[in-house]
């Protein structure tokens, strides 16, 4: 009999439902786009209730575009978009309000009040993170203070709070589970990465009951049986955060390995190993995942505009009429005429954390063309790769061995050559670069024998490519510095304000 996993992949647009077989190949696949909500200026909600249908929708579409029975898939995977707070009533099943997604920026001044109160310090010790709205803990509070009767609620005990790993889970279980993973745990400013538990400390510095909070296991392992949606029951054995799925899914098993993604924004990751480190430039320490009761910790840094600055030539400057166009037109002109675009359109994120830094182009010359901004923004992707891979370096102290990537951009060859050429290090493309699937699929396969363990895992890797540096190293040097001068310029025009 043939035996499958079916991953479900719970993106901030989209569901998604991937079949895999058991070299790790991708055999079916259905997705399907949900609502985004924008009721104020820097607010973002998801209807959870449309997420749970279209949930439903793209797991019947991938079985039949498969041929795949109910009875074909050993396990379940979830990975899921993090930090994205659902809070339900556990009598009714009912959300009390809206999803608030990860990006939604309507608790800064509750955050600002808290850092005023001196917590920063408390937090960044006891959950690896910075105090910011992005993580769930103060969207949980401002739900409870905004919606009638919820705080009353859920001091009686009667309010659940998850983020969609664990509404899915409910939900997949006709209400029989609330669970987490510790790598969605760890994201939610409220769960201790050093003693693995939800802490009272900063439960009431929230206001949080704690009677509200899903319990925590690890990633790979037993979380609830579905009994819904299939005609028979399926064990749910894998669930990770979206950015800790896909590192698990390039197959980061060891310390010191790390993976770059391409998507609108930029994520590096890095196994730290199974002791959690503080980072001095501003990066965030996280729990990857728990297997075979052990954790793997992760140092993560993000940079806000990565594919999403190629999108901008694209709908905006109107420079290329499709993404890969990019590369064409880079092509024509070479790296040598000192045009740098900083992409900072929302600001910067790590390592120089200037929330009002706006993008800068810098060195035009009366010869400059658009093949010149073209070429120069896919090059600042491989400059915000190397700031973050030096700044990681620096926490970790050692140099990385070889960086792996992933998401859209990477298929960018021009830019992944450059990449390697200014980190002056190897850099590995998968084939499959489905690689968040990938990796909720692996957790759950190995927690019910479908893989013996992580070498097997390892067998079953295609690589696509791997780019080998070849700039010398006083080009290298010249152009980098320009960077950080172009970055410098950008810094100094969002100072003097
Ligand atoms: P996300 O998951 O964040 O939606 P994806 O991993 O699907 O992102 O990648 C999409 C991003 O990659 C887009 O911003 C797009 O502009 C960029 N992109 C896709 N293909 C290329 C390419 N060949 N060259 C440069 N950028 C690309």
């Amino acid at each position: 009999m043939r035996e499958f996993i079916l991953t479900i992949d719970e993106g901030t647009t989209s569901a998604r439902a991937i079949v895999f077989n058991h070299e790790g190949d991708c055999v079916s696949v259905a997705a399907k786009e949900f609502t985004q909500y924008y009721p104020a200026s820097g607010w973002l909600e998801h209807d959870p209730n449309e997420i749970w249908t279209t949930t439903i929708e793209v797991i019947k579409k991938a079985m039949q575009n498969g041929n795949i029975a109910d009875n074909e898939i050993k396990a379940i995977g979830i990975t899921n978009q993090r930090e994205t707070t659902v809070v339900w009533d556990k009598c009714t099943g009912k959300p009390v309000y809206n999803a608030i997604v990860w990006g939604d920026r309507r608790t800064a001044e509750f955050c600002d009040g808290l850092r005023n109160k001196g917590y920063e310090p408390i937090i960044k010790q006891k959950t690896g993170l910075v105090l910011d709205p992005y993580f769930s803990g103060t969207k949980v509070r401002w739900i409870l203070d905004h919606v009638e009767g919820a705080r009353e609620k859920a001091e009686n005990g009667d309010l659940l709070f998850s983020n969609i790993d664990g509404w899915i889970i409910w939900n997949l279980t006709g209400g029989k589970a609330h669970v987490t993973d510790y790598s969605n745990a760890s994201r939610t400013l409220m769960f201790n990465i050093n003693d693995l538990k939800w802490d009272n400390e900063l439960l009431s510095m929230l206001d949080v009951p704690a009677n509200m909070l899903p319990e925590v296991k690890q990633s790979s392992g037993y979380f609830a049986t579905a009994t819904k949606i299939f005609k028979n029951q399926i064990p749910i054995t894998g669930v990770a955060g979206d950015q800790m799925a896909a590192t698990f899914g390039q197959c980061c098993f060891e310390k010191g390995m790390s993976k770059f993604t391409y998507g609108t924004a930029g994520v590096m990751t890095m196994n730290i190993g199974d002791k959690p480190i503080a980072s001095k430039n501003g990066l965030l320490t996280t729990i990857g995942w728990g297997l075979n009761g052990k954790v793997v910790y992760l140092m993560e840094g993000i940079v806000y505009n990565a594919g999403s600055a190629i999108q901008w030539l694209r709908d905006e400057l109107k420079f290329i009429e499709a993404s890969p166009d990019s590369e064409f037109f880079a092509k024509k002109v070479g790296d040598d005429n000192e045009v740098y675009v900083v992409p900072a359109f929302t600001g910067f994120a790590a390592p120089y954390w200037d929330a009002y830094a706006r993008g800068t182009i810098v060195g035009l010359s009366r010869g400059t063309s658009k093949n010149n901004i073209i070429r120069a923004t896919l090059e600042s992707l491989s400059y915000q790769t190397k700031d973050l891979v030096d700044a990681l370096a620096e926490d970790f102290g050692q140099r990385l061995p070889l960086l792996k990537v992933d998401g859209g951009a990477c298929r960018n060859d021009l830019m992944t050559q450059f990449t390697s050429d200014i980190l002056d290090m190897d850099v590995e493309r998968p084939s499959n670069v489905e690689t968040t699937a990938a990796g909720a699929a692996y957790l759950a396969g190995l927690a019910v024998g479908y893989w013996k363990n992580e070498e097997e895992i390892v067998q079953y890797r295609k690589i696509d490519k791997v780019f080998h540096p070849s700039m010398d190293e006083e080009t290298r040097k010249k152009l980098y510095k320009g960077w950080k001068r172009a970055v410098n310029a950008a810094l100094a025009w969002s100072k003097d304000r």
